[in-house]
């Protein structure tokens, strides 16, 4: 236990050896959040920034004319995406489905639904 003790007392002051070295408040600057952000996060944001509000495409869509000449064309960066159909309006369940590339898919409410290539970030 007295060991233990110590570790902990050296460990407060290491800890306290390096809290020293602050910089003159003058000096201190804190990167902006784009800048401060890496990988996935920072190209979301740079989207964003940019003006696209659904950089990754999962906003809700409007349903258009959903014919099988003129299906509701959903953007998709994988060869299937999984989506789901508000078939009416006051509906209390999503009819979720999968879609594959080159195969339009028509739902149980009579709407057709074909994947497009999504624009990449
Ligand atoms: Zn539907």
């Amino acid at each position: 236990m007295a060991l233990m003790c110590r570790n902990v007392k050296n460990s407060i002051r290491l800890f306290r050896a390096a809290s020293v070295t602050f910089r003159h408040k003058s000096e201190e600057k804190l990167p902006h959040y784009i800048e401060h952000s890496t990988g996935l996060e920072r190209k979301e944001l740079l989207a964003r920034a940019a003006g696209n509000d659904d950089p990754f495409g999962m906003n809700v869509l409007k349903r258009g004319a959903g014919t099988k000449d003129q299906p509701n064309l959903i953007p998709s960066f994988e060869e299937k995406r999984i989506i789901g159909c508000i078939c009416e309006e006051d509906s209390t369940y999503i009819n979720w489905m999968w879609v594959h590339k080159e195969e339009p898919k028509r739902c149980s409410c009579g709407h057709w639904f074909k994947l497009v290539e999504a624009k990449p970030l």
